[in-house]
């Protein structure tokens, strides 16, 4: 299959590793309070060393236990505080006459200055735009089924040149998505030390659900929330109630850490062609004839439409956590 975009799936490859997104966790007046009181230059400093500061903390041992391992609580939202305390009191002993007990090392201000900061270029992602700015520290993250198209590639492949001719007749331009998979979460923005917590619990309840197998059948159109992008999926026909029972085990460990719940109309899909831009219009006129392909297609190859869900995968950055499902039934 051609490469291209993949959803959700693949603004975690694109928002890579480290960073990646704005977790809305600071409020507008913080965020205009630091910048009133700081020079653009102070502010650049200020901040990579905070941050070295905070990854720092989860590395530490002794912070350890509480940053990674918690969720956040009010309580353990202030043991981390305590924990920044911690580092600052090491350094306030030299305006002091007494020796420091202990200090954290800096990095050297010309290697703060000399990393660049990160600049978008959607020329590099095949016009994609980032839809929440790169943050250091930030993990873009998504649960899905992954699905595998195995011996069936191939004739995918042909199945999706056939949906492109057809729309590039009308001028839509659509780019197929070379990873196949079922979305069960919207994508979430991770602090670092809240991934390893975050999936031990995700893999607690997740586990408690047999595995099953799905049906795939039928078009739809979906937009993303900033309207940036559009995508034709393939609809989850049979399996949909086991998706339901996995989505609310899932919702109620996000909760937990104030993240956002899935949609709530629960259209699950497989995404296989996306384009930029809001061009649902466009697509849904188009819709029939894309309808009669499919049709054709799955006439033929009448086994690609059953998936065995056996597992899930947990994307964060570009790492992922397999979850599996409860053998049997
Ligand atoms: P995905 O293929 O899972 O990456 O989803 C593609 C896009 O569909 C995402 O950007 C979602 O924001 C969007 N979307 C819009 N409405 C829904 C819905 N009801 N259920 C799932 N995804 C949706």
């Amino acid at each position: 299959m051609a490469t291209g975009g993949r959803g959700a799936l693949s603004l975690l490859e694109y928002y890579g590793s480290d960073s990646d997104g704005d977790s809305g966790y600071t409020s507008e007046d913080e965020k205009k309070r630091k910048h009133e009181f700081s020079s653009p230059h102070e502010r650049k400093r200020k901040r990579r060393r905070a941050e070295d500061e905070e990854e720092m903390l989860v590395d530490t041992p002794s912070s350890s236990c509480h940053a990674h391992h918690t969720r956040p609580t009010a309580s353990s939202e202030s043991v981390m505080g305590e924990g920044r305390q911690r580092l600052s009191d090491h350094t306030m002993d030299t305006t002091s006459n007494q020796l420091p007990r202990s200090r954290s090392i800096p990095l050297p201000g010309e290697l703060l200055l000399t990393r660049e900061d990160h600049v978008d270029d959607p020329r590099q992602h095949q016009g994609r735009i980032r839809s929440f700015p790169h943050e250091r520290g930030n993990w873009a993250s998504l649960l899905y089924v992954p699905l595998h198209l195995g011996v069936y590639g191939a004739s995918f492949a042909s199945f999706m040149a056939s949906l492109v001719a057809t729309c590039q007749e009308q001028n839509v331009v659509l780019t197929p998505s070379s990873d196949l998979h079922i979305s069960l979460t919207r994508t979430l923005i991770l602090h670092l030390h809240w991934i390893y917590p975050l999936t031990e619990d995700l893999r607690a309840r997740v586990s408690q659900i047999s595995k099953f197998s799905l049906w795939l059948h039928g078009l739809n159109i979906y937009v993303n929330d900033e309207g940036t992008r559009t995508f034709l999926g393939l609809r989850v026909c049979q399996g949909r109630s086991e998706l339901e029972d996995i989505i609310s085990e899932v919702d109620k460990c996000l909760a937990e850490y104030r993240l956002p719940p899935f949609y709530k109309d629960g259209s699950y899909h497989a995404s296989i062609a996306w384009s930029t831009g809001d061009v649902s219009e466009d697509l849904r006129r188009l819709l029939p004839q894309l309808e009669n392909i499919c049709s054709q297609y799955f006439s033929v190859e009448t086994d690609i439409r059953t998936f065995d869900v056996d597992y899930l995968h947990f994307k964060t950055g570009n790492r992922i956590h397999t979850i599996h499902l409860k053998p049997g039934n």
